[in-house]
């Protein structure tokens, strides 16, 4: 039986998923994201939500939204690089069409959410959540809720600037990003950035799932490259640790899911830490794909209780 349900809404689809009380995924549609507008885009995300409350045969369902983006707390207006919402409060709009709230937050957050309930991180303090794609962001879950964030800002770490010395360790040149930016931490330690080391190295376009096959099968200059990637990720997981000191950093995207890369980062990390500090658990995100959408669904019900 359907319980809640949650929308995950990223640059390039809006996926709906129905959970039952287990939070397991029992349907799910994906439908292209509209580029054009916001209203084209609203028409979108409005036939997601209806369709949600079609199958589950329940008006009041419980559902949250997750956004690729960031939302102003105080204004509710939406800022988003891919997704045709900036300037417009998709809260409000959600609100006029049902007469309800429905929880809208950075995806990013809701992984960390999701991940700090009944995911990888449980049983720990508090838990940042990073996700390792296309591009990088990350989110902050605090004793099992989301702190407060002054701006909507998430924890934007793949915008802040790749160490120096790790850039100059591995003689790489300074790339700029689309944030306007340059030598973001996103363009050197994203799952995208895999691809583009290797480039460099080799003149090949090769994706970061082949490189890691490579790597396995024994190609040594697909090892190299991904031993200096590992080592960018860490110089990432260290800034991290330096800034916020979470118990555990749970990590999500494409890019976590090679073969036996949470050990190798966690090693990488120990050998930055300080000489007598701890360091945080690396762990696996343990809901996947759905852990975002999974993270807004609990956030649903929990308001509507
Ligand atoms: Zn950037």
């Amino acid at each position: 039986m359907i319980v809640c349900g949650a929308i995950d809404l990223g640059g390039t689809k809006i996926e709906a998923r129905a959970f039952d009380a287990s939070l397991h995924t029992i349907e799910m549609k994906r439908i292209a994201t509209p580029t054009t507008d916001f209203d084209a885009f609203m028409v979108g995300l409005c036939a997601q939500i209806d369709w949600l409350y079609a199958i589950s045969e329940q008006a009041d369902l419980p559902i949250g939204v997750s956004l690729a983006g960031i939302i102003n707390p105080t204004t509710g207006i939406a800022t988003a690089s891919n997704i045709p919402v900036s300037g417009h409060n998709i809260g409000a709009a959600l609100k006029a069409r049902y007469g309800r709230n429905i929880p809208l937050v950075n995806d990013c957050m809701a992984l960390a959410y999701s991940e700090a309930n009944g995911g990888a991180g449980q049983d720990y303090p508090s838990v940042v959540g990073l996700i390792v794609g296309t591009g990088v962001g990350a989110g902050l879950c605090v004793g099992g809720t989301l702190p407060y964030r002054h701006s909507g800002l998430a924890v934007e770490i793949g915008h802040i600037g790749m160490s120096a010395q790790a850039v100059a360790r591995h003689n790489l040149p300074l790339w700029s990003c689309g944030c306007g930016k340059t030598a973001c931490m996103e363009r050197y330690m994203s799952g995208s950035a895999l691809t583009t080391l290797y480039e460099l190295k080799t003149n090949e376009t090769c994706s970061g799932k082949d490189i890691a096959a490579r790597s396995k099968a024994g190609e040594e200059i697909a090892q190299q490259v991904l031993s200096i990637w590992e080592d960018l990720a860490a110089e990432c997981l260290f800034a991290i640790q330096l800034t916020l000191d979470p118990a555990c950093i749970v990590l999500g995207g494409g890019a976590s899911l090679i073969d036996g890369l949470i050990p190798r980062l966690a090693e990488a990390l120990r050998q930055k830490q300080f000489s007598d500090t701890g360091q945080p658990e690396i762990l696996l995100a343990q809901h996947g794909d759905s852990s975002g959408a999974r993270g807004m669904a609990l956030m649903a019900m929990k308001e509507n209780t």
